[in-house]
């Protein structure tokens, strides 16, 4: 069955509380529309733990630099309405930016710890500030117990659900394993940006990541196997924002030698597109 549009934060309310009173529990998955394979593991991840699932489509402008893709960004309602509606997404809020900023919006949530991890932060300085303000926003806005997100945003799941937890909002946030193409590129709107080489030389990232892995599970230090996944990059024509191994829950660098549980996480760019990817060892 089709999903109903609202575009309002009334018209949400207004579902959303006639579910409550049917009893029923909600997740929620945020996106910023475009959707792929990756969005809809989403879905289905909230129709597991939720009785009605709620997939909000905003580009977020608060999110994006000055020099970034915003006004690029795909958008295809049309077609994310049809795969939403394949997936049994219940209700799909899309509101405009005067509806999510208007009013003299004049507040930002302050985020650290794995905020400022010298990752994505360091290289999209208002990045984390946008998404934390809007995914507050829409947690309120739908009260949802569950909120689903991608590992693939690996930094974003870390911020999003120390967020939640710090400032005490009830809602459960899940984090769901990167979908990727058969080639093991992971899914992402932005690879529509990629022309047919470039969408070619785009699986040398997750390539050079599990290359790493296999090289720290078998006693090589972390950060050297970084620097040479780095370099091999770098050496195929990307340039590279970090490729890093971290801990996996505080995104610290890790000590030498320690034990705890590592990500490794890349960000680099192919021509005129930044991809970023991550996996665990
Ligand atoms: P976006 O629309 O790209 O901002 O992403 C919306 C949500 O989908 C975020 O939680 C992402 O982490 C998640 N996501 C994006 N790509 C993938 C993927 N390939 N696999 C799993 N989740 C994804």
């Amino acid at each position: 069955m089709k999903p109903k549009i609202v575009r309002t934060i009334e018209g949400l309310r207004r579902e959303t509380a006639k579910w409550r009173k049917d009893g029923h529990s909600i997740a929620i998955v945020p996106t910023m529309g475009a959707l792929h394979e990756g969005h809809l593991t989403l879905v289905a991840e909230g129709l597991e733990h939720a009785d009605r699932v709620l997939v909000t489509i905003f580009v977020n402008a608060k999110q994006f630099g000055a020099n970034e893709d915003l006004s690029r960004y795909p958008r295809d309602e049309t077609g994310d309405v049809a795969k939403l509606a394949a997936a049994g997404a219940h209700l799909i809020f899309a509101p405009k930016a005067e509806e999510m900023y208007g009013n003299n919006f004049a507040t930002a949530v302050v985020l650290k710890g794995p905020a400022k991890a010298n990752l994505e932060d360091k290289f999209r300085p208002h990045f984390f500030d946008g998404v934390a303000t809007v995914v507050a926003k829409l947690f309120i806005q739908s009260g949802a117990d569950f909120a689903i997100f991608g590992q693939k945003d690996y930094q974003q799941l870390q911020v999003v659900t120390r967020m939640a937890r710090d400032l005490d909002i009830p809602i459960e946030v899940i984090g769901m394993p990167t979908v990727r193409a058969p080639d093991g590129l992971a899914l992402s709107s932005r690879n529509q940006y990629l022309t047919k080489t470039e969408r070619h030389q785009a699986t040398a990232i997750h390539k050079s990541l599990n290359q790493a892995a296999e090289k720290i599970r078998n006693g090589t230090d972390p950060q050297k196997a970084m620097r040479a996944a780095s370099r091999s990059l770098t050496t195929l024509g990307f340039k590279v924002d970090y490729v890093t191994a971290r801990n996996a829950e505080t995104l610290d660098v890790p000590l030498p030698r320690s034990k705890e549980p590592l990500r490794l996480l890349a960000a680099a760019w192919i021509g005129k597109t930044r991809l970023i990817d991550n996996i665990e060892v």
